[in-house]
């Protein structure tokens, strides 16, 4: 061990629990870089070990292994023998390689000014991010870049990697990134004439090591550039076997072939959307059949038609408003008051609206409302013609209806008052 941090400080010993930066004189981990996550694993010492979980490069050739003293206590001067987590290295290996082929098989199928401009190698699955000359992958050229990518793996073609100078690599025709800084020697990845690309990274022996590539979708993250995301390996076979089995109990539960799926969904969407506006046309049928039946049945409070009701069935909290309207005018131009009251479980809603007669007669709804809200533990308020709010008690109707009959032979009689006076 040649270098010991915490919180960025040299230390000579770190105990139990340390959050620890480790820098060794050779190191396997695989620090993260060019798109590729950084390796995990175990430092073992003596009498301690450290959970390695992250490795950055920050200068060329220096590893800087971070992670938590998991046992005993690390110091400066200890040897240690360096674990990576093997099972997750090739996992990463896998989509690494597969993310070569990604990137050589949407070039084959583009053209060459698809160029890479970023990329996640991550156990599993892969990320490429490239510029695409001609917009949106379509998803039957999408289709054909992954159909040609898994033959490769069938293939299973040797992956080579070699040094050699950058001349030899260009004439070559190796696959090199815009805009990165390559030395004189470079390092090339080889799948036969398929992919060459210049790259850093680790990767599998064979390509039939990968198993499976499957793309999961292709999408734009903006200025020119669109992203492909796929699963390599077990994770792509395992998505496709959840797929399956979602298909298959869609199609169980419709009844249908999974082939048949997509025309009997459309079809059933289609008469949901017929049922939906027959259903709301029936609604406001309903609305305005009440409307009238409500106005009929107004009763006269010292010469004011008042109507006030429980809304009928079917009609919504939100409706009343548009009810009310209706009703009141239905009492033409006489003073007329009308309140609706609609409940849904413990809650209540109401409306009260008044006719131009009715307001000019000095009766305004917003006035009313003191009335009866006491009888529904109500409470809610607004201007002359229309006012509205809402209760806690729906059994306070009838009381509600009794105090408001009471407020308008007092308002009624105040009008007579004033109409003689
Ligand atoms: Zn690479």
């Amino acid at each position: 061990m040649v270098g010991l941090l915490v919180d960025d400080q040299s230390v000579a010993a770190a105990p139990e629990g340390s959050v620890v930066q480790v820098v060794l004189d050779r190191t396997p981990f695989y620090a993260e870089a060019g798109g590729q996550q950084a390796d995990t694993g175990m430092l073992r010492g003596g009498d301690f070990t450290v959970r390695i979980d992250d490795v950055q490069s920050p200068v060329a050739g220096l590893r800087v292994h971070r992670g938590v003293v998991t046992a005993g206590t690390v110091t400066l001067d200890a040897s240690v023998v360096a674990e990576v987590d093997k099972g997750r290295r090739a996992a990463i290996s896998r989509a690494h390689t597969a993310t070569h082929l990604v990137h050589a098989g949407v070039r084959n199928a583009l053209g060459t000014s698809a160029a890479q401009a970023g990329s996640l190698n991550a156990p599993g699955r892969l990320r490429f991010d490239f510029t695409s000359p001609t917009g949106a992958v379509a998803p039957a050229a999408l289709s054909d870049i992954e159909d040609e990518i898994n033959s490769v793996l069938q293939e299973n073609r040797e992956v080579e990697a070699y040094e050699t100078s950058m001349d030899e690599a260009r004439k070559l025709g190796a696959m090199m990134l815009f805009g990165e800084k390559y030395g004189d020697r470079v390092r090339v990845v080889d799948m036969g004439e398929y992919s060459r690309e210049l790259c850093g990274g680790t990767h599998v022996a064979r390509t039939g090591e990968i198993g499976l590539v499957k793309v999961l979708s292709e999408a734009s993250i903006g200025s020119g550039v669109r992203r492909v995301d796929a699963l390599v390996g077990l994770d792509a076979f395992q998505y496709m076997s959840k797929e399956h089995l979602l298909v298959s109990q869609l199609a169980d539960q419709l009844k249908s072939r999974p082939e048949d799926l997509p025309d009997r969904i459309s079809g059933l969407v289609e008469r949901l959307r017929n049922a939906e506006r027959d259903l709301e046309k029936h609604r406001e049928e309903a609305v305005l059949a009440s409307a009238g039946a409500l106005a009929a049945g107004a009763e006269d409070i010292d010469g004011v038609l008042l109507v006030a009701a429980a809304a009928p069935d079917g009609v919504p909290g939100n409706d009343l408003r548009a009810l009310a309207s209706d009703v009141r005018g239905r009492l033409g131009t006489r003073p007329g008051v009308v309140a609706l009251f609609s409940s849904a479980g413990d809650k209540l809603s109401f409306v009260v609206a008044t006719t131009e007669a009715a307001r000019r007669d000095g009766l305004a709804a917003g006035k009313l409302v003191p009335s009866f809200a006491a009888a529904i533990g109500g409470r809610g308020g607004g201007k002359a013609e229309l006012a509205q709010g809402g209760g806690t008690n729906p059994a306070g109707v009838p009381q509600a209806v009794t105090a408001l009959r009471a407020a308008l032979r007092d308002g009624g009689a105040a009008a007579g008052a004033r109409a003689s006076g």
